[in-house]
């Protein structure tokens, strides 16, 4: 062998070692790694040197189902560390399920955490003709307007709106039905339909102000046809809370608010068997839990650089 190939040989064999040592630098942290059917939870990853293009971390079932993925974010330019936010979908299965990371079609590293069983209530209600021909009859405008709202929460921005926890809508405690309802519709005509409840409805009368449940940037505020008058806010990378059914609506696409800011007054617009205010989470389009963000801080860094840097 001459020098040459030989001095080549080594230095691809230093080459491979350089990057399965980089692939070996990368740490990985889920907060909480026991979450509940319907909850979020944030990946945190730590890489030392070269940081591979277009991290993303999939939640993966035992048999190798992707259920939810989200583009990583920098959570601070002065640290190395990543974070995603990813919800586990209320249908998926409780037991055991992997986080992978991704660059591009590379598995670049692994973590594990064990999904938390919970019961979710059942719901039947009945509508009438209006309600059911809404639900139930095809129409252009509809099809636009729900393809505009995925274009939006598919969205995953850079911009960190919160680092706190979220806060109620209203000051109600009256719930008129919760998140994950397994319901029933029963239409006008005998028919019926299934679907999951995606948020938490307030039975409250119309006319209430209806809060900002953190601060964030609105990034759409219009009537839409089933859900009328709607307001969806950007908190974190991929994360959106959902107003809907508000009689008015007191901000415009673009309006930048603190936690507690007025954004509306509730009402019956839409879909509405009554005065009501639905308001949902979506996570890298996935709906999640609202009293999950309620009762603890979803990106907190704290918490994210003790887990990583250790
Ligand atoms: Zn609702």
């Amino acid at each position: 062998m001459t020098f040459k190939k030989t001095m080549f040989i080594t230095l691809c064999a230093w080459l491979l070692c350089v990057s399965f040592a980089h692939a070996q630098n990368i740490k990985v942290a889920v907060i909480p790694d026991t979450p509940r059917l319907g909850e979020p939870f944030t990946v945190g990853v730590k890489i030392q040197g070269a940081v591979p293009s277009q991290l993303r971390a999939v939640l993966v079932t035992a048999a190798g189902q992707r259920l939810n993925s989200a583009l990583c974010f920098t959570v601070d330019p002065n640290s190395p560390i990543k974070a995603a936010i990813l919800s586990v979908p209320s249908t998926a299965q409780a037991g055991p399920a992997r986080i992978y990371i991704e660059s591009g079609a590379t598995l670049v590293a692994e973590s594990r955490i064990t999904i938390l069983d919970r019961i979710f209530a059942s719901e039947e209600i009945s509508l009438d003709a209006h309600n059911t021909a809404l639900r139930t009859v095809a129409d252009p405008q509809k099809t636009r307007e729900s393809n505009l709202l995925w274009a939006i929460i598919s969205h995953t921005g850079k911009d960190i709106y919160t680092n706190d926890k979220f806060i109620l809508p209203v000051s109600t405690p009256r719930r008129t039905s919760f998140f994950g309802d397994r319901r029933v519709f029963r239409y006008s005509n005998g028919s019926s339909d299934r679907s999951i409840h995606a948020g938490v409805d307030y039975g409250v009368p119309t006319g209430t102000k209806i809060k900002a449940c953190a601060a964030g940037k609105v990034v759409l505020a219009a009537s839409r046809i089933v859900t009328g008058n709607s307001v969806i806010i950007e908190h974190l990378p991929g994360v959106y809370s959902l107003y809907y059914h508000l009689n008015t609506i007191a901000v415009a696409a673009g309006t930048i608010l603190n936690a507690g800011d007025i954004i509306g007054e509730s009402g019956a617009t839409g879909l509405a068997t009554g005065p009501h205010l639905h308001w949902e989470i979506r996570v890298a389009t996935e709906n999640s839990d609202p009293d999950a963000f309620v009762a603890r801080v979803i990106l907190d860094k704290a918490v994210l650089s003790d887990k990583l840097e250790k």
